[in-house]
């Protein structure tokens, strides 16, 4: 039923509330509230005491203004009260329009607030409200109750929206629950119904809790569902390849290795392998903080899928990283019987086209490239594992789907954005997850401080003490808005210019910006590698994954103005030497988020951490930010507060799918009718059966 159809909404609050996304009474009552008021405390007049915060309910014996008017307006009334056991004056502040409609000796009020004493006991009161008959006080939306407090906007005031919100649901009737009652009963929720009313107005604190406990299991519940649908769908649908490698290439690949794996490595390894295996196509995600490793588990998946007889493909987010990972993959796997190709957008046509011609004719069995470049219609031979590299720089939508002679190619998807266990159970909760939870051994933490853009000098300093060392440093130039990336390429130039001229005028300092040739950044990325650069002055371009172990500092310029994991994900470049790495975040914080982003910088090295806090700092309103993510918005669930109800209701949904995979149940109707509303149009095909 359109809101539009309640008493009460013209088309000015029909705007309003659909700038508030409500355009239906089913949306009006789903508008939870962000808190409430507690004006349940009800007493008689004779019962008061001073300091307590009460409501009392009773007949005005009288009125008057109080304070003195500004233009024309009282600011403030006062009525004395009698409810049968005392009387008692009640002061409200504003409200001045309500002077009229009461009528002394004939007008029942409702008045919340403190009770105080000024020469004689009164109330100042918060809340005033006129009431009809006191045996009906229970029906009131605003007082004497708890009382919801909505969020609202300019075209509607809260006092409107609890009014329709309690009329709304009034003509809602009967509301009914898809959720199946087993489920309720196994998780000891309330119905639907009594969970609605309870959100708005409950009669008590506890049916409050269990009301907001159903609501945000039944919001996570069907997003699950949604989940394990696609997940069940896909396995049925979805031929993969099963993978038996024989070791012959892995073995010698680790004993090659120049260090012994980590625990954490071994283990993932063997997870990745072990879901290779089954002929269902895998879809794993490795979550490792930056500088775990992540690029080796990558190779052994590799490995095995060719020593399956297949080939694999490693796609990174950008060209400079895919060039370093072709080096060191190249390098690492230089003695085994394997060939491994790159494919950029810069190569020469020439060398591109050799290049796809042995992709398609199977003589590549690795292809390293960019994302953009391996999804653009590339034919392959027999590609059965694909792996994606910093995955996060991408909407997570965006999923590889590639489709082979029918075959599709088990999936690795790698991030380093530590992405908190709540949401990599929720946006990726169709996936598989591997955790990569232990750094290599004799990682120092990288030693963070704020610098003020006055101190840069003492920065300075510290570098060049560690060049003297023999060591080298990264200088991140500020971030500048897409729009202006020309003024970009020109601050980066002029920061480069003042470094080599001015304050190192004694040291190589190489220049690395978005804007260069491929040629030019991979001639600057080999002269760093190799030392011949020892200080690279560079855009944000370096964020991932680029790995020089011999750099040891790096200063960020205008630090207040990167996210959290990326100033995570810069620090990163410099934690992988044995040497005692620092990182300068020159910056100037206007904010008090941005501020707090820095100091938690300082603080902790743990990139799970860290994301943690930078969710708090930016609320989660944020959190599937992009439409294109494919997932709801949260109205009322709290990933953080409330990981043991996503648990829970994770574990439910998956368990009702594995019965009914298309829901086709009678008893199940509701619920597949509830998340293809609230999924969209492309959940349909999960269940078409
Ligand atoms: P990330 O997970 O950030 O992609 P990389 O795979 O690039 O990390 O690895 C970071 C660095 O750590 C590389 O120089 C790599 O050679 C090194 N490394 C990886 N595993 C180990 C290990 N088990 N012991 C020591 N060094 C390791
Ligand atoms: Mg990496």
């Amino acid at each position: 039923m359109p809101v539009t159809n309640l008493l009460g909404v013209g088309p000015k609050i029909a705007a309003a509330l659909e700038e508030l996304k409500v355009t239906s009474v089913a949306d009006l009552v789903s508008h939870y509230p962000s808190r409430h008021e507690d004006l349940s405390n009800v007493k008689k007049i004779a019962d008061l005491r001073v300091g307590e915060r009460v409501t009392v309910v009773g007949r005005v014996v009288g009125v008057k203004k109080v304070g003195r008017p500004v233009r024309g307006r009282t600011p403030g009334f006062s009525v004395q009260i009698y409810d049968g056991t005392g009387y008692i004056p009640a002061t409200i502040w504003g409200r001045g329009w309500l002077l009229n409609q009461i009528v002394p000796d004939y007008s029942w009020v409702v008045v919340s607030g403190e009770a105080q004493r000024k020469y004689e006991l009164q109330i100042s009161a918060k809340n005033i409200e006129l009431i009809d008959d006191p045996a009906t006080i229970g029906d009131n939306a605003h007082a004497g109750r708890f009382v919801p407090v909505y969020p609202v906007n300019k075209g509607i005031n809260a006092r409107r929206m609890r009014t329709l919100i309690h009329r709304a649901l009034d003509e809602a009737g009967r509301i009914l629950d898809p959720l199946p009652a087993e489920i309720l009963a196994r998780h000891g929720l309330p119905n639907l119904h009594d969970a609605i009313h309870g959100i708005h107005f409950p009669t008590d604190k506890e049916r409050l809790k269990a009301a907001t406990r159903r609501l945000v299991f039944h919001e996570l519940f069907l997003i699950q569902t949604g989940l394990a649908a696609r997940k069940a769908r896909l396995e049925k649908t979805e031929s993969g390849r099963s993978h038996r490698g024989d070791g012959r290439l892995l073995n010698p690949f680790l004993k090659g290795l120049p260090f012994g794996l980590t625990g954490a490595q071994e283990r993932v390894i063997g997870e990745v392998l072990e879901g290779m295996r089954p002929e269902k196509p895998m879809r794993r995600l490795l979550q490792g903080d930056v500088g775990s490793g992540k690029t080796v588990v990558a190779v052994a998946a590799l490995l095995s899928a060719v020593e399956s007889g297949g080939q694999g493909a490693i796609m990174a987010p950008t060209e400079v990283l895919a060039e370093q990972h072709f080096i060191s993959i190249s390098a690492a796997l230089k003695d085994l019987p394997i060939n491994v190709v790159l494919l950029t957008g810069s190569q020469g046509a020439a060398e591109r086209r050799v290049a796809l011609e042995a992709v398609k004719s199977g003589e590549a069995h690795v292809v390293v490239g960019t994302h953009a470049l391996i999804q653009r219609a590339v034919e392959f031979e027999d590609l059965s594992l694909v792996v994606v590299d910093e995955q996060h720089r991408f909407g997570v939508g965006q999923r590889t789907t590639f489709k082979e002679k029918g075959v599709t190619p088990d999936t690795l998807v790698m991030t380093a954005t530590p992405i908190p266990r709540t949401l990599s159970l929720t946006l990726y909760g169709d996936l598989e997850v591997s955790l990569l939870d232990e750094l290599p051994p004799g990682r120092k933490p990288v030693e963070t401080s704020m610098v003020e853009v006055a101190e840069r000098a003492g920065a300075y300093e510290a570098v060049r003490a560690e060049l003297e060392e023999g060591r080298q440093a990264y200088v991140i130039c500020p971030l500048v808005e897409e729009s202006e990336a020309l003024e970009d390429v020109r601050a980066a130039e002029e920061l480069h210019e003042e470094l080599t001229e001015e304050v190192f005028p004694e040291r190589t300092v190489g220049l690395l910006h978005g804007r260069m040739k491929a040629t030019e950044k991979r001639e600057v990325m080999r002269a760093f590698r190799e030392r011949e650069v020892e200080i690279l002055v560079a855009t944000v371009v370096v964020e991932v994954g680029v790995d020089v172990p011999n750099a040891s500092a790096i200063v960020i310029e205008g630090a207040e103005r990167f996210g959290l994991s990326q100033l995570h994900q810069l620090r990163g470049r410099v934690c992988r030497g044995l040497h005692p790495p620092k990182c300068f975040l020159v910056s100037d914080p206007k904010t008090e988020d941005s501020l707090k982003r820095l100091q938690a910088l300082c603080e902790h090295q743990d990139g799970f951490k860290l994301s943690e806090v930078d969710l708090r700092i930016r609320g989660e309103g944020t959190l599937f930010g992009s439409r294109q993510s494919g997932m709801p918005d949260l109205k009322i669930a709290k990933l953080l507060r409330d990981i043991e109800i996503l648990v829970e209701a994770r574990r439910a949904a998956f368990e009702l799918v594995a019965a009914d995979p298309t829901l086709k149940e009678p008893q199940h109707r509701p619920l597949r009718r509830e998340v293809r509303d609230l999924l969209g149009k492309d959940v349909e095909w999960l269940f078409r059966e």
